[in-house]
């Protein structure tokens, strides 16, 4: 395996946005680690070290913004790149996903080409760095 693959960890409980996810990223020279609940994602972030997480945000155990507040609590995951997904947004989650420190923010549903658009664009950014 490359060394250079880039791990992305998909954090959904939903097991069809799940595979729609797979689908979109199979294609992709991509390392898939999947998490169905917060605490599983938190687990699987320090195992793996992922390069990007696509962050569900209603899931058991943990919401996504929690996950993602204590993923950037730890010193080695300041930079590690979160898109966050979700279907129940309001006036003013964008900016609340954004202090708990996501980067990118895709509302539900999303098509295959706006999530690989904001996938490649973020793990460019994060490459020129
Ligand atoms: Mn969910």
């Amino acid at each position: 395996m490359s060394a250079n693959l880039k791990k992305i960890l998909v954090v959904e409980d939903n097991p069809q946005n799940m595979r729609l996810v797979e689908m979109t990223l199979g294609a992709g020279n991509y390392v898939l680690l999947k998490a169905t609940n917060g605490e599983e994602a938190l687990e699987v972030v320090q195992r793996e070290h992922p390069n990007l997480i696509i962050m569900d945000i209603r899931l058991p155990r943990l919401d996504g913004l929690e996950v993602t507040k204590r993923v950037r609590q730890w010193p080695d995951f300041r930079d590690v790149a979160i898109v966050v997904t979700t279907a129940c947004a309001m006036k003013g989650d964008k900016e609340r996903f954004v202090a708990a420190g996501c980067d990118a923010y895709l509302a539900k549903p999303f098509s295959i080409r706006a999530l690989r658009k904001i996938i490649d664009g973020i793990l460019r950014e994060k490459k020129s760095k």
